[in-house]
């Protein structure tokens, strides 16, 4: 392909070539001269800039490359036609060498290399595909580009770039090609192509969008080197034709513009760049975590902006180096019109050369394209001649100024930027996909759990309905068959009555009667006898109904028997509800727990800040911010589905890691002002300090104590605390624990029982103060801060106090001992501590019985050092007052000579 011969430079010499018969110096000693990255460039480091290898030099340390000139010939125009008819040209072309040679006279020539020799018959395609299809092609990569036409007016270098080929679109120039091929390969949706079109004249740039626009400064970015022209028009392009009619137009003030400066344009330089901003996928970046919950986490792939830059530059007419100044133009003309193009060409020989000072920052035109030569970009050069022998000097010279940039070299270096915007933007689409997710299963969950309800609900009612069947019926028989019995025995009884009864009569009767006594007698007793015997009879009846009445009974306690079985069935079953509800409670705070770190990652990620387990203790603003905001976290949205009470039931539960997951919960939930007071309702205070009192395990106490601490913020809860026996509880873990974090979170709950007026006496006498004091043993910043903060407060309640008359006498902080402490931190390094010490002070020294142990300690000076160079005015004022009010301070100031 032509294109791929021209960027593979298939020749061997880039340099002048050695006329056979006469040598030529000039070009011998510019082979010599080749810089030695030059000469290997021909072979494999010029296959190095194939398009392969652009393509994968993204973000790499960027690819050499050298510039690549191609010359093409006019044809003959009319009047040359004419004019030389005679002569022959001043050039013959050998295209399939790649070489030109330059006549000197009949006999003898030059012979030079070029990467491409265009012909006078050379289509306006080919030129575009040899000189600068390789170039937007690594543009569309993500590389600067530049191409340039030289040559002296008159030799094509407006036909070669600028031909907008409106009527006959196979005459179209470098411009409208180009961009036709940027259109066709970008991706409309994510990519965009802007435009400026600027022309520099006498080291002036006018904007050839805007005319008003006419004097463009030049912005160079001292890390990266970059040009660029932050003052010009850029016009965003979606078409060829908007591309098209932005051409004319700048044509249009092009030709305006140098009518009022009554110039032509072959004496300035048009310049046109297209802005490129491609986004493409990089590598998948891994998505730091926390836990490796995330593990379903889908890594998107990092997005990136390559920006790149095409700038084509149809140069003013190379005749004007040489010529200015010497045909009558102004002074001053003379001086700047070209000044740029000779800059130009002595960048080129510096470059060429290899030399240690490039003049780049001589001329406009060589800031502009600092980038384009012995920059970073990739740079064809398209250098112009006509045929005709009388302009054998200005075809020279143009040859020469050809040959001499090849030799000089580029570094290729891909521009990529992070897109930031667009990964935020996948973020928040994967936050909310998880979101979305979390309230899927969510549902789900709670769908089941009401199922399971239901179904145990149902066998709980099923196994009822049975048990009550079966006992009915079985009571039922067992009624039935004892009314029978007892029936039965009765009608036994009634005939043995009625026998026993007509027996009676006849015995009597006998009596009555006289003679046949004796016998009568006999008849009575057998008659005796035998209703003995049928007593008997009866009795063993009775007996044996009696017996079977006890068999029935016994009937009776095998009911109970299944009964009882039943009733086992059914605690089993109850046991199991309590089971699986107490499951459900676990779950729904693990959650809890998780929907709560989402929620807490959500806010950092919206801060842009780092997370903080405890949000309550340290952030109250964000706090604030939350419950302002009126809408429920989905913390608190869950939390009123569970319930505090099974929350804090959970603190009880004999599982020690559910306990913890509980105490978590509690204390994220205690971190919301809005569920506080529900947290204390429901005991769950008491069930902290319950926690903090049989201690089990570091994180339960850190985690308790920093629940404590949240709700201590509270005036209420405060009171509440020191009732349950709450200070000498956290006395305690002050003087046990070792963890900072667990020492920071008693310490915060202590400085918030500072500040309450009613608790200063309790604080002293169940040893808050002491404790508060001893934490300072850990020397870790945030628990110094917070004791310091607890002093403040303490103080403050104190000098209120006294000011109130409630109080008189020292300080119970400097009879606990606390003054060296705070004198030794007036001046901490760490802010916070140093501003509660500074107001601690002030409020300390607002009672005259302090001032003579104040004094003894060396808080007068800290005092005065407050007075001078503390931060805060509101500071500054207090202390004076103070020192000022005070006979004892006042007194020893003036024996120390000490102004305020
Ligand atoms: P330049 O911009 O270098 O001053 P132009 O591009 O204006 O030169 O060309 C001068 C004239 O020569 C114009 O009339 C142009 O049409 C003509 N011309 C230039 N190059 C060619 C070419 N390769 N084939 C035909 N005509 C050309
Ligand atoms: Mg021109």
């Amino acid at each position: 392909m032509a294109s791929n011969g021209y960027r593979n430079g298939t020749g061997t010499n880039k340099g002048a070539i050695k006329p056979p018969a006469s040598s030529n110096i000039r070009s011998s000693s510019f082979k010599s001269r080749l810089p030695p990255s030059s000469n290997h460039s021909t072979g494999s480091a010029l296959r190095r800039t194939s398009s392969a290898s652009f393509t994968t030099a993204a973000g790499g340390d960027g690819v050499p490359g050298r510039v690549r000139v191609a010359v093409r010939l006019r044809p003959r125009n009319a009047e040359e036609s004419t004019a030389d008819a005679d002569f022959a040209d001043c050039v013959e072309l050998q295209p399939e060498l790649k070489r030109l040679k330059l006549r000197k006279n009949n006999w003898e020539s030059e012979t030079y290399e070029f990467d491409e020799v265009l012909t006078e018959f050379a289509s306006q395609k080919r030129v575009y595909e040899v000189v600068a299809k390789p170039v937007v092609e690594s543009v569309l990569d993500g590389y600067n580009g530049t191409v340039m036409a030289y040559g002296q007016t008159g030799t094509g270098k407006t036909f070669t770039l600028g031909r907008l080929g409106e009527e006959d679109t196979s005459a179209r120039g470098i411009m409208v090609r180009s961009m036709e091929e940027i259109l066709a390969n970008v991706t409309p949706e994510t990519d965009s192509i802007s435009v400026s079109y600027l022309q520099l004249y006498m080291e002036t740039i006018q904007d050839l969008l805007d005319p008003a626009n006419d004097n463009i400064s030049i912005v160079e970015d001292p890390r990266t080197g970059d040009v660029s022209l932050p003052g010009a028009t850029h016009v965003e392009i979606k078409d060829e034709p908007s591309f098209l009619e932005l051409l004319r137009l700048g044509e249009a003030h092009r030709i305006a513009a140098n009518t009022k400066l009554n110039t032509e344009s072959s004496r300035s330089h048009a310049i046109l760049m297209v802005h490129v901003k491609r986004s493409v996928l990089g590598e998948e970046v891994a998505i730091p975590s926390e836990s490796d919950k995330s593990s379903h986490f889908v890594k998107p792939p990092k997005p990136l902006v390559r920006k790149s830059k095409l700038v084509l530059v149809d140069l003013a007419g190379s005749e004007r180096v040489q010529k200015s100044g010497s045909e009558g133009h102004m002074l001053e003309e003379a001086k700047s019109i070209n000044l740029s193009l000779s800059a130009l060409g002595k960048c080129i020989n510096a470059l060429a050369e290899n030399s240690a000072h490039v003049p780049i920052r001589d001329s406009k035109l060589t800031r502009l394209l600092r980038d384009s030569f012995g920059g970073t970009a990739r740079t064809s050069l398209i250098v112009t001649i006509g045929p005709s022998p009388r302009h054998r000097g200005e075809t020279a010279s143009t040859i020469l100024f050809g040959q001499r940039a090849m030799k000089v070299e580029n570094m290729l270096r891909i521009k990529e930027e992070f897109d930031y915007k667009s990964l935020a933007r996948r973020l928040e689409i994967q936050l909310d996909k998880l979101i979305a997710e979390n309230e899927r299963q969510q549902k789900a969950f709670d769908d089941e759990v009401e199922r399971i309800n239901l179904e145990a609900q149902n066998r709980v009612s099923e196994v009822e309905r049975n048990f009550t069947d079966a006992l009915e019926k079985e009571r039922l028989k067992c009624q039935m068959e004892y009314m029978e019995s007892v029936k039965k025995l009765e009608e036994k009884m009634i005939e043995n009555q009625r026998k026993h009864q007509h027996d009676g009569f006849m015995k009597d009767k006998c009596n009555w009667e006289g003679p046949g006594f004796s016998e009568d007698i006999a008849e009575v007793k057998k008659l005796l006898e035998k209703e003995i015997h049928m007593r008997k009879e009866a009795e063993k009846e009775v007996n044996k109904l009696k017996s079977q009445l006890g068999q029935h009974m016994d009937a009776g306690a095998g009911g109970d028997a299944e009964i009882l079985k039943l009733q086992i069935a059914l605690e089993d079953e109850v046991h199991q509800k309590k089971k699986l509800e107490e499951e459900i409670i676990i779950l729904r705070s693990q959650m809890l727990q998780l929907t709560f770190e989402a929620d807490q990652m959500r806010r950092c990620l919206a801060r842009g800040g780092s997370g903080n387990a405890y949000p309550g203790l340290d952030s109250p603003m964000s706090q604030v911010r939350d419950s302002l905001s009126g809408h429920k976290t989905p913390v608190s949205a869950l939390f009123d589905q569970v319930g505090v009470q099974k929350i804090l039931d959970l603190l009880e539960s004999e599982d020690a890691n559910v306990r913890i997951h509980a105490v978590k919960v509690v204390a994220n939930l205690a971190a919301e002002e809005a569920n506080q007071e529900r947290i204390v309702e429901a005991g769950g205070l008491t069930s902290l300090l319950m926690l903090l009192r049989s201690y089990e395990d570091e994180t339960v106490r850190r985690v308790a104590a920093g629940a404590i601490a949240n709700l201590a913020m509270n005036e209420a809860n405060q009171e509440l605390i020191m009732v349950q026996g709450g200070i000498s509880l956290l006395s305690t873990t002050a003087s046990d624990a070792e963890d900072p974090q667990t020492l920071r979170m008693v310490a915060g709950a202590i400085a918030n029982l500072c500040g309450n007026d009613k608790l200063q006496a309790t604080l002293r006498s169940e040893g808050g103060i002491k404790a508060l004091l001893g934490m300072v043993r850990c020397r870790h910043p945030d628990v110094l801060s917070q004791v310091a903060r607890g002093i403040a407060n303490f103080a403050k309640c104190e000098s209120r106090a006294s000011t109130n008359g409630i109080r008189s006498g020292r300080s119970l902080l400097i009879d606990e001992g606390a003054l060296p402490w705070i004198v030794q931190n007036a001046n901490n390094d760490a802010a916070p501590i140093r501003r509660h010490i500074e107001l601690a002070l002030c409020h300390l020294a607002q009672h005259e019985a302090n001032a003579k142990d104040m004094i003894n300690g060396g808080a007068l000076w800290e005092l005065v050092r407050i007075t001078r160079d503390c931060s805060r005015e509101d500071i500054r004022s207090l202390a004076r007052r103070t020192l000022n009010s005070s006979l004892l301070f006042r007194s020893e100031m003036r024996r120390l000579r000490i102004e305020l």
